[in-house]
């Protein structure tokens, strides 16, 4: 599952730079990451979500009160416990692989041999380097290597991975991972233009720039017709 020639290697390579010599800080403003795997410890599901709940609001009020906030304000003392079960059961949902979405596949009845696109899955995730929002749309082609799945899955694939405090180029590659796992082939397109609100709003505050990043495999990236008709139907 693991890319040996990750975005980031390349771009270490050209810029002879190591990690090392990045401060904390600038890995996180720069939004570099070099695994696909979601860094989790091996003890992540041991606790059950109630008591990540309790903790979670704890410590959330702790910050809210550290920011001089007073809790006892009827708009904001039920903040923390809001904030905890949204991290829990919504926003950060897709870090628990019991949340993973089932997936059925069909036998591709209809002989469909070309690639089939879906356009435009809107998504919202959070930059793991500042917990504030990514959102933008991903763009899916397969070509079916005789099984295919329902359309609203695909949509459910990235709304999982997106679910996870995450970096745009780790989510472009485990949509695409995940699909090559579930359908058998490496005939997979991955497409994803987000914006990030900690660019927009802090660090460089641009407000007009977006981040597009793309993993395409098999016939997407040899046959250049076929990438040229998945990029021409994706920039329509
Ligand atoms: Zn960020």
């Amino acid at each position: 599952m693991r890319q040996k020639e990750t975005m980031l290697n390349t771009l270490l390579k050209e810029n002879k730079v190591t990690m090392s010599k990045l401060s904390d800080d600038e890995i996180g403003n720069d939004h570099v990451s070099a695994n696909i795997e979601t860094p989790l410890r091996d003890d992540a599901f041991e606790m059950s979500d109630t008591k990540k709940i309790e903790k979670i609001e704890f410590h959330f009020k702790e910050i809210m009160h550290t920011l001089g906030l007073d809790l006892t304000d009827d708009s904001l003392k039920g903040t923390p416990n809001r904030v905890a079960k949204m991290y829990i059961q919504e926003i950060f949902s897709g870090l628990n692989p019991d949340n993973k979405p089932k997936i059925a596949l069909f036998e591709n009845k209809y002989q469909y041999d070309q690639m089939l696109v879906e356009k435009d899955i809107s998504f919202y995730s959070n930059c793991e380097h500042h917990f504030v929002p990514i959102f933008g749309k991903a763009h899916i082609a397969y070509i079916s290597s005789g099984t295919v799945i329902g359309l609203s899955k695909l949509n459910r694939i990235v709304q999982y991975f997106a679910k996870r405090p995450q970096v745009q180029e780790r989510l472009t590659e485990q949509v695409f991972h995940a699909l090559e796992y579930i359908l058998g082939t490496d005939n997979i397109a991955v497409v994803i233009d987000a914006k990030h609100y900690c660019v927009a709003a802090r660090g460089v505050e641009d407000t007009g720039s977006s981040t597009v990043t793309s993993k395409l495999g098999g016939a997407f990236k040899n046959d250049p017709t076929t990438r040229a008709e998945f990029m021409s139907i994706v920039n329509k």
